[in-house]
């Protein structure tokens, strides 16, 4: 499904990714982890061309995907989440997810040219996302189409999201725009579905919420690739586990394998 070739991004000096390569079979579940720092968020970043890197290739089914354009991304069937969490605040739940439907409707007008405008975040959202602010009528017709899917992306959090699908989501816990956003990754049907510490921030209970989702997820046979620290959850989900330090693969296997492997526990407990 995902093959990523030398992939590298510095920031400055620091090198912030140094040569990561992995591939993702479909229905494959992998899971990254690393110290802070390590360099998961920017390869997400790197893969979903909200980063452009200074080398090395994503290519998903073979195709190689156009650098930095995270609208090529979504086109290629990739969707995210993002690790600080990111939905339009003043609109509601069933207006995020209806925003998570739009790469699928080949609505592919880039928003590059105003991302960099400070006022305009919520462009900068929509152009990270890959998605079109102006749909074409074709793209119209199939969003009278979209209701039935929204509804089925929300009711995969039963009554956390269901009761408050009207509601604007600044109005809501923190865990529920959590879950919003997963929802909006999840309505375009991504081939590929990248999730940056999805249960960061979440208390026990809703940690094991998550969990029972994904695995959900993962017994449909979503392709995903998760950066997590919660080992429990990175355990109990993953066929295969990376592990990252200062921006390169050290470690790579079975989740039993990965977490007893003696350069991990150094790389956790080193610093
Ligand atoms: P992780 O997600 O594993 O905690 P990141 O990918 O966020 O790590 O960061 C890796 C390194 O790159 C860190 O040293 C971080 O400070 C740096 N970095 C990440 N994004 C940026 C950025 N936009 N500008 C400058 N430095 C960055
Ligand atoms: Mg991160």
């Amino acid at each position: 499904m995902l093959t990523v070739t030398g992939l590298r991004r510095a920031f400055g000096g620091v090198r912030a990714v140094d040569g990561v390569e992995f591939s993702i079979a479909p229905g494959e579940f992998v899971s990254i982890i690393g110290p802070n720092g390590s360099g998961k968020s920017t390869t997400v970043n790197l893969i979903s061309g909200v980063l452009t890197p200074d080398s090395g290739e994503v290519l998903v089914r073979g195709n190689r995907i156009r650098p930095g354009r995270p609208e090529a991304a979504a086109a290629a069937g990739i969707a995210r989440t993002f690790q600080n969490g990111r939905v339009f605040g003043n609109m509601t739940v069933r207006e995020n997810v209806d925003v998570g439907l739009q790469p699928t409707l080949r609505a592919t007008r880039p928003l590059r040219a105003l991302a960099d405008i400070p006022v305009l975040k919520w462009i900068s959202l929509l152009a990270e996302l890959g998605v079109a602010l102006v749909p074409t009528p074709a793209a119209r017709a199939e969003r009278r189409a979209s209701a039935a899917r929204i509804d089925a992306q929300l009711a995969r959090f039963e009554e956390r999201l269901v009761p408050r699908a009207d509601h604007p989501t600044y109005t809501l816990s923190y865990a529920n725009r959590r879950r919003t956003e997963i929802a909006r990754a999840l309505a375009s049907t991504p081939d590929l579905l990248l999730l940056d510490e999805p249960a960061a921030g979440m208390n026990q209970t809703e940690t094991a919420e998550i969990g029972r989702q994904l695995a959900e997820l993962k017994a449909q046979g979503q392709t995903v690739l998760l950066v997590e620290h919660k080992m429990d959850l990175v355990h109990e989900l993953s066929d295969r586990v990376l592990v990252l330090d200062e921006g390169r693969i050290i470690a790579a296997g079975t989740p039993d394998e990965v977490l007893e492997d003696p350069r991990v526990i150094e790389a956790y407990l080193g610093r």
